[in-house]
C-alpha cells in the first residue's frame, strides 16, 4: 500500500491470508467445526475485519476472551446467524446480561459465575448457554473436577428452571505447543472423565474442546466437536521448532512496515542511540525507523548484547523475499529500540533515503531459511514468543487491510 496515512509505519492485516488458514486448519481437523480465537483485538490484526475474514475462511464460531469484545463483534453486526460467540474470562459485575442479549455463549468456570449467569438469564428472560470450563491441568482458569461435581446439582436445576443450557465442556492444554510431552494426553484422559460426568448428569452436551493452534495441528486426540486455534489463524506456528509455518500450509498475515524518517551519513567511531550500545565501526549511513517500543517494537530486541542480534529488519525492498538482484538485505537494529524510533546502520554504500519502505516483518519465510524476517524472529531476537510480538504492536500504528 501507499503510505498514505499519517502515521509513518502501519501494519498492513492479509485479510486473504486468515481466511486461507482458518481453511489450513479446518483441513487439519475435518471432524470438528473451527472456532477462530480473536481475542486481543484479533492477536492485535483487528477484531471485527480479522472475524470476518475467519468466517470467510470458514470458521462458524469466534473465541473472545472479555465479555466486552464478544460485545463488539455483535454490535459491528455480526449475527448469530453469522457465527457462535463464546466468551470466557469476566469477573464479578462483568455484563452477562448484555452477553446473553447479544446471543453470546458464556463460559462458567466458578459456582459464583453460574450464579451471575443465571441471574442475568433471569433479568433478561432469556436462556444462557453454558460451556463449563474444566482445569484439567493448565492450573489457570476452570473448575476442578472436584468443583465440577458439586456444581453439577445447581447447573443442573437452573436448566431444569430454564435459566440455562448446557452446551458445552471445555478445557485448555497447558503444553500443546510440546508434542509427545505426557501432560497433554492426561489433561484429555481427565477432560473425557469431565464430559463423561456432565453427560451423565444429563445434560445434552452440543461441544466438547480441548484443542488450540497446536492441538489442531498436531494431535486430531484433542480435536472433539470443535477446535480453538489462535496463532494458526494469523499464519504464525504456534510450536517453536516449526518457527516458519510453512510445514503446516500457515501464510503470516501481518505485516510491520515503516518509512525511514531520517538517513544521514555519520563517521566511524559515532555513538548510536541511548548509551552508545552500538558505535559505526567504518563511515557509514543511519537510518532511523520511526518505530520504537511504544509501537511494540521490543526493547529486548535491541542491538546492545554482544551475545544476542538485535531485532531483524528487511531494507531496501518492500517484498516480503530478499530477492536476487542483491537490493534488498536483513539489518539489524543498532543499539537501543527507544520509545518511538530505532537506528539502522546501513553500511557506507547505502542508497535508502528517507520515506523508503522497510519491513520489521511479514509473509516472509523466516531468517532460518535465508528469507525475510517473521514475527517469530522478532520474537527469538528478544527472547519472546511470536504470540507477544503481534499482539503488542500499538494502537497509534494504523491497520490497513488488503
Ligand atoms: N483457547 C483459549 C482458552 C485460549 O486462552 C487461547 C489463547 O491463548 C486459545 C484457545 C488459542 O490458543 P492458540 O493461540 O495457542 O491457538
Amino acid at each position: 500500500p501507499t503510505p498514505s496515512l499519517d502515521f509513518p509505519a502501519r501494519v498492513v492485516v492479509d485479510l486473504d491470508a486468515i481466511a486461507r488458514n482458518v481453511g489450513a486448519l479446518a483441513g487439519h481437523a475435518p471432524s470438528a467445526q473451527v472456532m477462530a480465537v480473536v481475542k486481543a483485538d484479533a492477536y492485535g490484526h483487528g477484531l471485527v475485519p480479522s472475524a470476518r475474514a475467519a468466517l470467510a475462511g470458514g470458521a462458524t464460531w469466534l473465541g473472545a476472551a472479555q465479555v466486552p469484545e464478544a460485545l463488539a463483534l455483535r454490535a459491528a453486526g455480526i449475527t448469530p446467524s453469522d457465527a457462535r460467540v463464546l466468551t470466557w474470562l469476566y469477573a464479578p459485575g462483568a455484563p452477562l446480561d448484555a452477553a446473553l442479549e447479544a446471543d453470546v455463549d458464556v463460559s462458567v468456570h466458578a459456582a459464583w459465575a453460574l450464579d451471575e449467569v443465571v441471574a442475568a438469564a433471569r433479568a433478561t428472560g432469556r436462556t444462557a448457554r453454558v460451556h463449563l470450563k474444566v482445569d484439567t491441568g493448565l492450573g489457570r482458569n476452570g473448575l476442578t473436577p472436584a468443583d465440577l461435581a458439586d456444581l453439577l446439582p445447581a447447573a443442573r436445576q437452573a436448566e431444569a428452571d430454564g435459566a440455562v443450557r448446557l452446551v458445552g465442556v471445555w478445557s485448555h492444554l497447558a503444553f500443546a505447543d510440546d508434542p509427545g510431552n505426557p501432560t497433554v494426553l492426561h489433561q484429555a484422559e481427565v477432560f473425557d472423565d469431565a464430559v463423561r460426568l456432565v453427560e451423565a448428569a444429563g445434560a445434552g452436551l452440543e461441544v466438547r474442546h480441548l484443542a488450540n493452534s497446536a492441538a489442531t495441528l498436531t494431535a486430531p486426540r484433542m480435536h472433539y466437536d470443535l477446535v480453538r486455534p489462535g496463532i494458526a489463524v494469523y499464519g504464525i506456528s504456534p510450536v517453536p521448532q516449526v518457527s516458519d509455518s510453512v510445514a503446516y500450509g500457515l501464510v503470516p498475515a501481518m505485516t510491520f512496515e515503516a518509512e525511514l524518517a531520517n538517513v544521514k551519513r555519520v563517521g566511524a567511531g559515532h555513538g548510536v542511540s541511548y548509551a552508545h550500545r552500538y558505535t559505526t565501526a567504518q563511515d557509514t549511513m543511519l537510518g532511523v525507523v520511526p518505530v520504537g517500543y511504544a509501537d511494540g517494537v521490543p526493547r529486548h530486541a535491541s542491538g546492545d548484547l554482544p551475545e544476542r542480534p538485535g531485532g531483524p529488519v528487511l531494507v531496501g525492498g518492500t517484498a516480503d523475499e530478499l530477492g536476487s538482484d542483491g537490493a534488498a538485505r536483513v539489518l539489524r537494529v543498532a543499539g537501543r529500540v527507544c520509545m518511538d524510533q530505532l537506528v539502522l546502520d546501513l553500511g557506507p554504500w547505502a542508497t535508502e533515503q528517507a520515506g523508503d519502505v522497510v519491513t520489521l516483518f511479514g509473509a516472509g519465510t523466516g531468517l532460518a531459511r535465508g528469507g525475510a524476517p517473521t514475527a517469530q524472529d522478532w520474537a527469538d531476537a528478544a527472547g519472546t514468543i511470536a504470540y507477544e510480538i503481534v499482539t503488542r504492536v500499538g494502537t497509534r500504528v494504523p491497520r490497513v487491510y488488503v
